[in-house]
């Protein structure tokens, strides 16, 4: 992975840089305000970041609005339940 001057997670393609933006909405709830909403193609290191500024991405927006981010959150906490078993 390519060290970026922004210190911030880099991403090789976009559509990986997604995946992991709705991963991170699954993994911590940030409620409708706070959270990266987007990703980006840094000029500096030419990967992609995510971002907690700007208009939300569409594939989060649909995600959050189909009830799939709650499913995965809930599917989620199931797994730790049974970790701590
Ligand atoms: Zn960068």
């Amino acid at each position: 992975m390519i060290k970026c001057v922004s210190n911030k997670v880099g991403y090789p393609s976009a559509s990986i840089a997604e995946e992991a933006l709705l991963e991170t909405h699954i993994r911590y709830d940030f409620g409708k305000t706070t959270g990266p909403v987007n990703i980006y193609r840094c000029e500096e290191c030419g990967q992609y970041h995510l971002t907690s500024s700007g208009l939300m991405n569409e594939r989060l927006a649909s995600f959050i609005k189909e009830g799939e981010l709650d499913k995965h959150r809930k599917a989620m906490q199931w797994v730790n339940k049974l970790k701590r078993l």
